[in-house]
This record gives C-alpha cells, structure tokens and sequence, in this order.
C-alpha cells in the first residue's frame, strides 16, 4: 500500500484520538488495495490509535488473514470491515468508539436504531441534498464473537442500503465511504450528529427525536 495511505491514516488516528473518538487502543482503520480477491490494508490489532506507526498495519485477504506472512495481527474487527467493504462497495471502512455513539446505541437498541432528521449537516453525508432527509442509524447488539456480528452487519447492509453508518451496542460507529477522504467525512459528520441528537434529548429528556 503506499505511503500516502498509512500516511492519512496516521493523522486521522491522531486527529479522531484527540477528539476522543478513539481512545486506548480502540477504532480501527481499513482501505480496499484489491477487490478480485479481496485485500484490505488495515490497522493492526491492539495498537494506540493516537500514534499509529508505518509498521502497525498489515494487509490482510477476504478471510482476515495476514497476506505477508508477518507476526503482525489483524484487528479482532477485521472481519466486519470485509462485510463492510464486500456489501457497500465502499473503499474505506473507520470504526470509532465515541462517548457519544456508545450513549446512544444503548439507549436506542431496543428499538433497533433511530432516525436523524432536519439537521443541515445530514448534506455531510454522501448523496444527501437536503437537511430534509430521514437518516436511519441501525443498531447492532455487540458481541465478541465477530464472525456472527459480521453476518448480521452482512445481512443489515443488504436489507439498508442507503444507510451511511451502523452503530454497534455500547461500543462504537462503522461508516465508510467511496475513498479515504469521504469516509472520514462520515465520521465527522454523523460525530456531529450523534453529539447534537444526543444534548437535545438531554435538554429534553421526553423528546426521542
Ligand atoms: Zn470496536
């Protein structure tokens, strides 16, 4: 992968680390290098998002397996990146964990996700015109077993194709996008949101909007 990608990523791993979007080592970061077979560059696991490093990414193949024979390990996310990438068509998948998006794919779990709507940075989302527009943020239930979380983010992205984003209960946002830049765009933007959405229900306890 060239420099330039490990590059980007290196700042967005320090820029979303001070905004508190990826603390300890949480997040993870990946970017489509081949699609016939599939080959993802992505972060290895464990690794302080802050301060990523050249030699703390690794390619992996369409199971999750380190291609280069090195003793590097995948992030245990890696498999939900591929359905990611494989459903959307997406170039780049980034995983944060969010105070914000940890609060409120709990307190929307049991319903299933919740809507967005009427804000004028929903236009940050890629081929959204209009702050007139329903946004359906899905919530996921969290587990350590990947490979079901995996299938059910699969099956979710078949069902919801337009959505731009998936929340993962008590633990974080998936977004993507067609590049690197769009789907760092998507993190800002529905970080944005999550934080908007979230201080007006606390403004207004009874409002679940
Ligand atoms: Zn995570």
């Amino acid at each position: 992968m060239s420099s330039a990608v490990s590059d980007t990523l290196i700042r967005l791993g320090s820029e979303f680390h001070r905004r508190g979007w990826v603390l300890g080592t949480s997040g993870n970061f990946s970017v489509v290098v081949d699609r016939n077979p599939l080959r993802l560059f992505i972060t290895a696991s464990s690794m302080d998002k802050g301060r990523l490093l050249p030699e703390q990414f690794l390619e992996v193949d369409q199971d999750g397996r380190n291609t280069q024979g090195t003793t590097a390990r995948p992030s245990a996310e890696t498999l939900l990146h591929i359905a990611v990438v494989r459903v959307t068509g997406a170039e780049a998948v980034l995983h944060t964990h969010s105070v914000w998006s940890t609060v409120l794919s709990d307190i929307h779990a049991q319903a299933g996700g919740f809507f967005i709507e009427g804000y004028e940075m929903l236009k940050g989302l890629e081929g959204i015109e209009t702050h007139e527009h329903r946004e359906w943020i899905p919530i996921l239930e969290n587990t350590q077993d990947m490979r079901a979380l995996a299938s059910q983010a699969d099956a979710l992205l078949r069902r919801n194709p337009d959505v731009h984003g998936i929340l993962i209960r008590q633990h974080g946002l998936y977004t993507w996008g067609k590049n690197l830049d769009s789907a760092a765009r998507h993190v800002e933007i529905l970080e944005f949101l999550f934080e908007s959405v979230g201080r007006r229900r606390m403004m207004e306890p009874g409002i679940h909007k």
